[in-house]
């Protein structure tokens, strides 16, 4: 598609929330939600640059694509993949959740059933699994339109190459740690936070051993976008 711009190499989709949603439920394959710490790991750019949408998560991004001239907003992974839930339970489709600890997968679970009406979720299964190919099986055999995946990254971003070549009519989008959210057992920032793009430090500040994620990618990632702004290529 051709609304795209180009961030340290990585294309990514300038849809606003709603036209994201709407081009989403027509397409299949794989959607990434990008943040600066993703791509940090040099293996992401082709996994990203060949992937069906890619949405700004990050509120590092919408400055680093400000930086360069383009005035985008960024898309919560964790609202548009919740909003995708809606959206194939409206259509009548299928959905399978595979991620996070066995018992917080279950609460998220039994959360969703109770919060969205007519979903269907015909596979569920936990993030810890040693072998992915009895996984793989279960999906394809289950066939559901949505697939979430929430094994972190860039975990869930290799876990989906493998599995939208054995399903080419689902969607698969990696959602970090949405089903931890939605379970109850992590908190998402006060809406105050959220606004001002903040939710990263909030997140920090209640689990500090993510500073560790954090630094040194913001730091690094900051950098190179002011090379790229600044210095021509090539210097
Ligand atoms: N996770 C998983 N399998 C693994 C590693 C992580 O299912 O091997 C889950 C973890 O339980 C959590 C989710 O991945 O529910 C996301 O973790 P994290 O907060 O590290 O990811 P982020 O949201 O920052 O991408």
């Amino acid at each position: 598609m051709e609304n795209k711009v180009k961030l340290l190499g990585y294309e990514i989709n300038t849809l606003d929330f709603e036209s994201a949603v709407d081009y989403a439920k027509k397409i299949s394959g794989q959607v990434v939600t990008i943040n600066p710490e993703m791509m940090s790991n040099s293996d992401m750019l082709d996994i990203v640059n060949n992937s069906e949408l890619v949405i700004p998560d990050g509120i590092g991004v919408q400055i680093g694509l400000r930086i360069l001239g383009h005035n985008i907003k960024r898309i919560p992974g964790i609202q548009f993949a919740y909003r995708m839930l809606e959206e194939t339970a409206k259509d009548g489709k299928t959905v399978a959740l595979i991620g996070a600890q066995p018992k917080i997968l279950e609460n998220a679970v039994t959360n969703l059933k109770m919060q969205i009406n007519n979903i269907r979720i015909v596979y569920f299964e936990d993030g810890y699994f040693q072998d992915e190919a009895p996984v793989l099986r279960e999906l394809k055999l289950k066939q559901p339109r949505l697939v979430l995946c929430a094994l972190g990254s860039p975990k869930q971003e290799y876990f989906i190459q493998q599995a939208k070549k054995l399903l080419p009519d689902s969607l698969f989008i990696g959602v970090g740690g949405s089903f931890d959210v939605w379970a109850g057992t992590v908190e998402r920032a006060p809406e105050i936070w959220q606004k001002y793009g903040l939710e990263w430090l909030y997140r920090t500040i209640k689990e500090p051993k993510r500073i560790k994620r954090i630094f040194p990618a913001l730091p690094i990632f900051a950098l190179r976008v002011l090379k790229e702004r600044f210095i021509p290529k090539g210097v």
